[in-house]
């Protein structure tokens, strides 16, 4: 899943981010208030018992119905809907989020066209 969850040191949010390609992406940066220090949260869904059966059921590979890693656009409508599993846990602004990262893909992709 590419989704990564972090504590904002200068605002004290939870942030959710979307990270594609993690070698690529660079520093990640508080969508609230653009500060850098992130503190990377790990393993939070071990902890809970009902996170745990709520992300079993969002890894079941039926979830990924009609998802297409090549296809920013599939990719962004299941990661608005993973987004709208997770509720409020995914932060506020996710779905901006996602359609920024989304771009940024886009116009990636669009710059490799001549590859294929
Ligand atoms: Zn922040």
């Amino acid at each position: 899943m590419p989704i990564y969850e972090y504590l904002c040191q200068g605002c004290q949010r939870k942030v959710s981010l979307l990270i594609l390609n993690p070698s690529t992406y660079g520093r990640p940066k508080c969508p609230s208030c653009g500060s850098a220090e992130l503190e990377r949260i790990m393993s939070r869904f071990r902890t809970l018992r009902s996170e745990e059966k709520r992300m079993e059921k969002l890894a079941d590979p039926s979830s990924f119905t009609g998802l297409d890693e090549n296809d920013p656009s599939s990719v962004a409508k299941w990661a608005k809907k993973m987004g709208k599993e997770l509720g409020d846990e995914a932060g506020e602004g996710f779905d901006e989020m996602v359609d920024q990262t989304m771009e940024e893909e886009m116009n990636k992709s669009n710059d490799g066209e001549s590859l294929e």
